[in-house]
């Protein structure tokens, strides 16, 4: 985040803009369609590609080799840097909302939050409101979910789904499958009526899931649609112990504004003279009294910290263990993306399927003392995106065209031949992906809008707006159920 700068007149014109858009009636699903797919032999079946769709929860651009960040150089993603210098990187791609539930709803209908009913962590996706999974199969493919759903409601509208209860464990996780009758009890849970578990870690166990589908379940005179959703490396980053060791030598590089915080927030997130550091977002280091990562008992690395250590010292040391555990994570699933990737190699499926790589949205990885996501600063909106499909993606391709997460639905179904509903508001971005080029009827922002106000990471209620050179937030800093306290509202305009 660069330089803070005067509020502007047409930024606000342009921020009402937006919200009213946004706050229009929920439409009725309908049979319109809006824009005409981009490819010309789509109506064949029998040419549709393949979709394979992987998201990750957590895993932010930073830590994606791609993107070049100061995390590059560790070289924690070969599988997934390869399968993108083989297609495209979108380099802004931003979330609607920078956490689990609300930005895989907006995934999953191509909509905003405020009209697909699913601005917090607390939504159901119920089955008439799972759009991608619906026109997918209407359009012929044969659909399946593996990994973490986190949408409460059973994806009931995939032809086979096996997805972790909520976040779901790291070991031995319980999930829900499609077609099981059984009731487990794990601990005090008790989980059913469709329960199964697996032995050993999960990004294991969920790579193994979408394998068996691929190999037992898979119609091969069908197109497939897999969404495979990886549940590390969300917090608290329980790695796979085979990863003990990788980067156990390596200093991690810090982020200089890990320390030099000045030039980012306002009264909102700052309070006057400071006074609410101590309260705001949770910090790496002692910074927030409440929720910092030096002092949750909760982290694998609890037991390995040296309170007699200085504020500075003990930050520094934090960080280092928080990094390599988050590391050790994204390891684990760029190892279980490549067998992945092997299988469809050696199946001949690789070069007609369409491979999507993304995260649910970014993650602090310590930038200005910031650990977790919610805001509507870069490090949390932005998500890695990636496709490869050679047979019309050019390899080494890069755009800064901006995309949203509510643009991914319409961008696969243009893949599936399929014209982007009416109801729907995100639009496919399949032609820029496959020429590179941003054509001038493009989108020109992404919106955002954070509502969970103080809950779970001390974050403020938000709303955003992101263009190619600035980000407008207003801080409004009220809460959805009067479950909060209000805070200080400002607004904070950077140019990027
Ligand atoms: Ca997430």
């Amino acid at each position: 985040m660069n330089k803070r700068i005067a509020v502007i007149g047409a930024a606000l014109a342009a921020m009402a803009c937006v919200v009213s858009a946004a706050q229009k009636q929920p439409p009725v699903v309908s049979s319109t369609l809006r824009d005409e797919p981009s490819g010309s032999d789509s109506n064949e079946s029998s040419s549709k590609p393949n979709i394979l769709f992987v998201m990750s929860d957590d895993h932010t651009s930073q830590a994606v080799g791609v993107y070049g960040s100061r995390l590059a150089k560790l070289n924690p993603t070969p599988t997934i840097d390869t399968i993108a210098s083989e297609g495209v990187v979108m380099e802004n791609a931003f979330c609607h909302n920078a956490i689990c539930t609300p930005s895989r709803a907006s995934i999953m209908t191509g909509q905003y939050s405020a009209i697909n009913g699913c601005p917090t962590l607390n939504d159901p996706l119920p089955a008439e409101r799972q759009y991608l999974s619906l026109e997918m199969k209407k359009a012929g493919y044969q659909t399946a979910i593996v990994g973490k759903w986190h949408l409460k409601a059973r994806p009931s509208t995939f032809d086979y789904f096996k997805v972790l209860p909520g976040q779901g464990d790291y070991f031995d996780p319980v999930f829900f499958e499609k077609g099981v009758s059984a009731k487990i009890q794990k601990g005090q849970k008790k989980f059913g009526p469709d329960a199964v578990q697996m032995k050993g870690h999960s990004t294991d166990c969920i790579a193994d899931s979408a394998l068996a589908w691929l190999k037992d379940m898979r119609d091969p005179n069908q197109p497939f649609f897999l969404k495979l959703h990886f549940k590390a490396p969300h917090d608290y980053f329980e790695y796979a112990p085979r990863y003990e060791s990788y980067l156990a030598g390596v200093e991690i590089p810090e982020p200089a504004n890990m320390w030099d915080r000045k030039n980012n927030g306002s009264i909102a997130t700052r309070g006057d003279n400071d006074e609410l550091l101590p309260y705001i977002g949770t910090s790496v280091g002692r910074r927030n009294l409440r929720r910092n990562y030096a002092q949750d008992p909760r982290t694998p690395w609890a037991d390995q910290i040296d309170h007699s250590l200085s504020d500075t010292e003990i930050k520094r040391q934090t960080y280092q263990l928080y990094m390599k555990a988050y590391l050790r994570c994204v390891k684990g699933v760029d190892d279980n993306l490549k067998r992945v990737i092997d299988y469809l190699k050696a199946e001949g499926l690789y070069d007609n399927t369409v491979i999507m790589y993304t995260g649910d949205q970014g993650f602090y990885l310590g930038e200005h003392d910031y650990i977790d996501k919610r805001w509507g600063y870069e490090e949390a909106m932005r998500m890695p995106f990636i496709v490869r499909y050679p047979k019309s993606v050019k390899a080494g391709t890069r755009t800064d065209a901006m995309v949203e997460n509510v643009d991914f639905a319409p961008t696969m179904l243009d893949f599936a031949g399929v014209p982007t509903p009416d109801y729907m508001q995100g639009r496919s971005f399949k032609p820029i992906i496959e020429s590179g080029v941003e054509p001038d009827s493009w989108k020109k922002a992404a919106y955002y809008h954070y509502q969970m106000h103080m809950a779970h990471h001390d974050n403020p209620a938000h709303i955003a707006i992101r263009t190619k050179r600035y980000k407008l937030i207003f801080f409004y800093g009220l809460p959805i159920e009067g479950k909060a306290n209000a805070t200080l509202p400002a607004w904070e305009l950077y140019d990027m």
